[in-house]
């Protein structure tokens, strides 16, 4: 799972395969004393090693050893921590407006709570009128952006709206919409208030993710697909170092999957900062292509990643139904993807 790390295979050379054993006894000791030399000769003109690594390097490691250029310098800070028992208040508090399709009052209301907790922010709307089968809806992807000193811009988006066709049965969604609102805005808490040490954080509490009618790729992600063309026109796209989508990852039993639109860097980089937490065990034991908010931005070429347990009650059962409620979530879960993350944020800011 891990990425392997590469080695200088061309500076190994095996003594055994030169020297058989039928060679006289004073040869046998000669021959890999010449290969040595030359071997070092030669490492000495390739090698990125300092001269302080090699005076302390053993002449096999100094040959062997990878100076491991792509990989981040060793971490020594705590861990990025998030309060999760505030964000399991806010989806309570999201909650309990009810269902919250797109167009509906409690959909506005939503929106009113998202931009009430982003005061003093640097906050953009990116709002337009879909036009879709089952007529135009105003959609609102709300932008909350955090300076970093890097130059480029991390993404993390996630939807809030509640599926639409379900919106006479009841649905709250609590796990779909709710849990990926409020973590944002605990990310938003964590970001606020000092220029980060690192790449800008743009927050997308993204609209439109569900379908009106029936999922298709011009029935869905109504939102997204409007801001990845938009940020093409604009090149915002190109200052993309990487893209996260937060969706359904309230569930008590989490179970993250390993998402195959993600480059593999990003699925590994993720994974490392959850071993990095002790929490790896909550990710990756399924892989499957999801359909979701990165999808616009992984077609133009955007490294992207869906942060997603798409087994919620088992087979899925509770995913898009009236039983997507509070009881089933757990604080614990948003710990562990919030922290995650945040800590994923700080590998990339360290590369
Ligand atoms: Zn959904």
């Amino acid at each position: 799972m891990k990425p392997l790390k590469r080695r200088n295979t061309p500076g190994i050379i095996r003594r055994d395969f030169l020297c058989v054993p039928l060679c006289p006894l004073w040869l046998r000791f000669l021959v890999p004393l010449l290969i040595f030399m030359l071997a070092s000769t030669a490492c000495s003109k390739g090698s990125s090693s300092t001269p302080a690594e090699n005076a302390n390097a053993t002449p096999s490691a100094a040959v062997s050893e990878p100076k491991a250029t792509d990989a981040a310098p060793a971490d020594t800070g705590p861990l990025p921590q998030i309060d999760s028992k505030r964000a399991f208040q806010y989806i309570k508090e999201i909650v309990a407006f009810g269902t919250r399709p797109m167009g509906s009052e409690n959909h506005k209301k939503v929106e009113s709570y998202i931009t009430s907790h982003l005061k003093g922010d640097q906050v953009e709307d990116d709002a337009f009128t879909a036009d879709t089968v089952e007529g135009k809806f105003p959609v609102r992807n709300i932008i909350a952006k955090y300076p970093g000193t890097k130059d480029g811009i991390i993404v993390i988006l996630g939807h809030y709206d509640t599926n639409y066709p379900l919106r006479n049965i009841g649905f709250v969604g609590a796990n779909d919409g709710g849990s990926s609102s409020a973590i944002l805005l605990e990310y938003a808490n964590h970001l606020r208030g000092k220029k980060r040490d690192g790449y800008n954080v743009w927050l997308v509490w993204t609209d439109g993710e569900e379908a009106v009618r029936q999922w298709s790729a011009t029935d869905s992600l109504y939102g997204s697909r409007h801001l990845a063309e938009k940020w093409e026109k604009d090149d915002t796209l190109k200052k993309i170092k990487a893209l996260f989508v937060m969706d359904m990852i309230g569930d008590a039993d989490l179970n993250i999957e390993k998402e195959t639109n993600a480059p593999p860097w990003l699925t590994d980089l993720v994974y490392e900062a959850a071993e990095r937490g002790g929490v790896q065990s909550h990710f990756y034991a399924r892989a499957a292509a999801i359909e979701d908010d990165h999808l616009p931005f992984v077609k133009r070429g955007v490294p992207s990643i869906d942060i997603i347990d798409l087994d919620y009650g088992y087979n899925n059962v509770f995913h898009h139904t009236a039983q997507d409620t509070l009881d089933k979530l757990s604080p614990r879960s948003l710990e562990i993807v919030g922290n995650t993350t945040l800590e994923a944020i700080r590998m990339l800011d360290r590369r």
